[in-house]
């Protein structure tokens, strides 16, 4: 049953995306707007700069995209995704695990780079009827009525340069960082959402390899946890036989952008697994560099007031630290979850009126784990800028106990990775069993 004649989008990043493909279930239309003018091949471009750098995808998030898009995961393997099994192919070293035990743990996942998983999402939304993606259209304010109650559309400057407003029945702010809305709620004169920020002060620089012939045989990808010393990396396989390797530091420790300074920081990495990798490789196309102040989540939850007809999406709710892969997961999740509101409210009189608060509650129930699985760990780090978790020290030594287990237990580390993997929630920890034994390792 369609909701209404027209849905538009705000962003044609994987929040916007995969927000359309849902949208397009319960209205008639779907207008996407794009500031961007979008490659037509997997390439680079200027609103999506973190695309030059590492990004994971997760098995949760890949489940999301194929159930979104059926046969995604064939979509992944024809364009040469990498296949993880997780456990096994990327090799883990952190302090006290160098590497954490390797085992297939059951859970495929897939290796590609920014600009290729997102064109595979764009080409299949681009197939789907009823949804229209319109490039080079910056969004300048979102339109209310004027009591503040309804968003009514968007106001945009298309391609060349003349400003339209599109009516809409519903709007999606997918723009990353959600000032649209921010904006909107402060001229009707409503409540912004709390915000939670945790200043991290992450900073990346990436390069890419081509992957040479003798490459070890026993990984396909390694994480460096950070030492004392703060320097991590990540290196993952791309598609087209390459590697990209993204070092990184928080607060004073910048990785430089240069090739020897490159080299020198991976070298000092905790391990020389990646450098040793790297060291007669070929490198192909330049360092580039990254810094990401703080994640930010607002808790839009919370709110008691909301105009109806918009809801933010992806970023523009939560932006979390990259290190820990999550965004464009949770993206595809929340829009999963939108798909599967749209429809539960069909039945409803007037099923938009209660739209914004019911989506809400659900991301911030999807939220929840990859959120705190970031701060538990961020806040180890002293410079580390917000509120600390109650009884944090506990926290860390269960966390620290839990990662022991998982060691030991292959059935604890399948669990453990299938939470890292937003394919389970965290109340799963909650076993009484389970608490059992992590505390018995916590007083060995
Ligand atoms: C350095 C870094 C590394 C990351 N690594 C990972 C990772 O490993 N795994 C992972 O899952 N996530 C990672 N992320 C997060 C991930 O990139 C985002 O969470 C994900 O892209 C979802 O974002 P989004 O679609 O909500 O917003 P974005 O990706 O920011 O897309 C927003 C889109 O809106 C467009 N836009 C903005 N304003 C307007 C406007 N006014 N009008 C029209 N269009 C507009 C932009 O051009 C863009 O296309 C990383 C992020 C960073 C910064």
């Amino acid at each position: 049953m369609m909701l209404g004649k027209r849905a538009v989008v705000v962003g044609a990043g994987m929040g916007g995306l995969t927000a359309a493909r849902a949208l397009a279930n319960s209205f008639e239309t779907v207008l996407v707007l794009e500031r961007d003018t979008l490659p037509a091949e997997a390439e680079h471009r200027a609103g999506i700069p973190q695309g030059k750098h590492v990004h994971a995808l997760l098995a949760g998030g890949q489940r999301a995209l194929d159930e979104l898009f059926p046969g995604f995961e064939d979509d992944l393997v024809r364009s040469g995704a990498v296949p993880m099994r997780a456990g096994l192919d990327l090799r883990t070293e952190r302090p006290g695990f160098d590497p954490f035990p390797q085992r297939d743990l059951g859970i495929r996942a897939y290796a590609l780079s920014r600009p290729q998983v997102e064109f595979l999402v764009r080409r299949r939304v681009q197939e789907v009827a009823g949804i229209e993606l319109r490039q080079g259209c910056r969004v300048q304010e979102l339109v209310a009525r004027e009591d503040g109650s309804t968003v009514t559309g968007v106001r945009y400057v298309d391609r060349d340069g003349a400003t339209v407003t599109a009516s809409a029945e519903l709007v999606v702010d997918a723009s990353g960082r959600g000032t649209l809305t921010l904006e909107l709620l402060e001229a009707l004169g409503q409540a912004a959402p709390e915000e939670t920020t945790i200043g991290v002060d992450v900073n990346y620089a990436t390069a890419v390899f081509a992957i040479p012939d003798d490459a070890p045989s026993d990984w396909k990808g390694v994480f460096t946890f950070a030492g004392s010393d703060g320097r991590g990396a990540l290196m993952l396989p791309l598609e087209g036989r390459r590697w990209i390797l993204t070092i990184a530091g928080r607060h004073a420790v910048k990785p430089p952008g240069d090739e020897v300074g490159f080299m020198a920081f991976t070298r000092q990495l905790r391990t020389p697994t990646i450098y040793n990798a790297i060291e007669h490789a070929k490198r192909l196309g330049e360092i580039v560099r990254f810094g990401f102040p703080a994640s930010t989540y607002r808790h839009h939850e919370g709110l008691t007031t909301f105009p109806r007809g918009l809801l933010p999406l992806g970023d523009a709710i939560c932006r979390f630290n990259p290190v820990y892969g999550q965004g464009m997961s949770v993206a595809a999740q929340e829009a999963r979850a939108l798909d599967r509101l749209l429809s539960d409210l069909a039945a409803q009189p007037d099923p938009l009126a209660g739209l914004a608060p019911a989506f809400f509650k659900w991301a911030a129930e999807l939220i929840e784990a990859p959120w705190a699985s970031a701060a538990i760990p961020d806040f180890v780090h002293p410079e580390t800028r917000g509120k600390r978790p109650e009884n944090f020290e506990q926290m860390l030594k269960y966390g620290l106990a839990m990662g022991k287990l998982a060691a030991r237990d292959p059935d604890v580390h399948r669990l453990t990775a299938e939470v890292q993997h937003l394919l389970k929630p965290r109340s799963v920890y909650q076993d009484p069993a389970l608490v059992q034994r992590v505390l018995a390792i916590m007083v060995e």
